[in-house]
């Protein structure tokens, strides 16, 4: 049989791997996180190609700034960050050799998922990056806490709105979708949290502040001296000494840190590492927003339990 012209159009089309008949074009959402491209995904529906930078299991505080981000930028239509100086490490610069002035600060393409949110520990005095610290500006793992998700995802919808009129139905409708989940799944994991609450924790990286306000924990402390320090002896130590006399069950680590000094710790303390995921691809079942939560409150109510 020979190929008809609009077969081989086809095949042509697809060699260049352009496809054959979109219906629109759809919108191109880079973002760094994956927890910012998952809410994206919720809120844009078909209507929306989302990209993450930087993977679910990776640092978000210390980012390679690969070349391969100047292109998928210098693609995008829009360009969602988590904000407060959490991608100063490697965003800036990527974004001036994309050369793409849509998603630039201030462009109409560009979001800081951070606006409006609830951001804990703000600085009260002036702001500094003295011995270290990676939170300058307040906390900036805030989508910890699902208040904050809803808060993020309305800024999406708006976001797009307004990059998109004619889908402005369309986001209204997943993002009415999205808000009506997120309020039922909201009481489950209240529930499961419930009989937790005033629980100490020490946790490797201050990531968990807005988690931990949410389902009332009380983080006791740190396996850092400071946010983006590593473990120095005389800190671990105090850590010890904190563990056995707060009688602290659960360390929690974040995938990308070292478990030495947890697992030292817990030696000398009796008490558990637990691996903690505070964003969406951390493992491949967290496939997001709400897997995340999922997978960190059953982790966590199972090792509370003593299950392995
Ligand atoms: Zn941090």
């Amino acid at each position: 049989m020979k190929p008809t012209k609009l077969a081989v159009a086809g095949l042509a089309l697809a060699l260049l791997g352009l496809p054959e008949s979109p219906a629109f074009a759809k919108l191109k959402v880079v973002t760094t996180l994956q927890d910012l491209a998952s809410l994206a995904d919720l809120v844009g529906g078909d209507r929306v190609e989302t990209l993450a930078l930087v993977k679910g299991y990776q640092d978000p505080h210390f980012v390679d700034a690969k070349p391969s981000f100047i292109l998928k930028l210098s693609r995008a239509d829009a360009l969602i960050v988590a904000g407060l100086e959490l991608e100063i490490g490697y965003l800036p610069p990527l974004l001036d050799q994309s050369r793409n002035a849509k998603i630039h600060p201030g462009s109409p393409g560009y979001l800081d998922a951070s606006t409006g949110c609830e951001i804990l520990n703000r600085p009260t005095q002036q702001v500094t990056r003295a011995f270290g610290d990676v939170h300058p500006y307040g906390n900036p793992h805030y989508w910890t806490d699902p208040e904050n998700g809803r808060i993020i995802a309305r800024s999406i919808a708006a976001k797009l709105a307004e990059l998109d009129p004619s889908g402005r139905e369309a986001y209204a409708a997943n993002l009415a979708a999205f808000e009506g989940r997120l309020t039922e799944k909201e009481k489950e994991w209240a529930g499961k949290m419930a009989p937790y609450a005033a629980t100490k924790i020490v946790t490797f990286h201050d990531s968990w502040p807005n988690f931990a306000r949410r389902y009332g924990l009380i983080i006791a402390g740190h396996v850092e001296p400071k946010p983006g320090i590593p473990p120095s002896p005389t800190h671990t130590l105090e850590i010890i000494n904190l563990i056995m006399t707060e009688k602290i069950r659960l360390i929690l680590v974040e995938p990308y840190f070292d478990l030495k000094t947890p697992k030292f710790i817990a030696e000398k303390t009796g008490a558990t590492v637990l691996s903690f995921y505070p964003s969406v691809g951390g493992l491949p079942e967290i496939k997001d927003y709400f897997a995340l939560f999922d997978y960190d409150i059953d982790a966590f109510v199972s090792a509370m339990k003593g299950k392995p």
